[in-house]
């Protein structure tokens, strides 16, 4: 209540997630991000990542990795700007599933200029919840 309140006072648009759903980020993976919701499916967990890096927040980056393959301590490169995420192709990675995968193209900018990673991503789930396992060879 509060926050809305403040949020029409500002006479502002709510900010839209930087994961490309189109919601505003206070109500798609900012509480996946908080601890308060987790990621319903493989898609839903990628996108919260890329927010996460596109926010540079490591903490939920490492929360959010499988424990056998996360890194010790995680440095993002504070010269890259993400910029949008394309999710190309997803394989299971759903409600009843316990993996998943999802192929993806993250647009980011570095120095001005603009580049992308693709990645087929593993997912798996972790005590139930979904997290990042690693990356398929291409
Ligand atoms: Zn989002």
């Amino acid at each position: 209540m509060a926050r809305r309140k403040a949020r029409e006072g500002a006479g502002e648009r709510p900010a839209a997630c930087p994961c490309g759903t189109g919601r505003p980020y206070a109500d798609c993976c900012a509480p996946v991000h908080r601890g308060e919701a987790t990621a319903a499916t493989a898609e839903a967990l990628m996108r919260s990542r890329f927010s996460a890096f596109a926010l540079g927040d490591a903490a939920y980056l490492r929360h959010s990795w499988h424990s056998t393959t996360r890194p010790e301590r995680l440095e993002l490169e504070p010269g890259t700007r993400w910029t949008r995420l394309e999710i190309v192709e997803t394989a299971q990675g759903g409600l009843f599933d316990s993996a998943g995968t999802v192929r993806f193209r993250a647009h980011y900018r570095e120095d001005g200029r603009a580049g992308v990673l693709a990645e087929h991503s593993r997912f798996a789930r972790e005590d139930g919840r979904w997290v990042y396992l690693d990356a398929l060879p291409e």
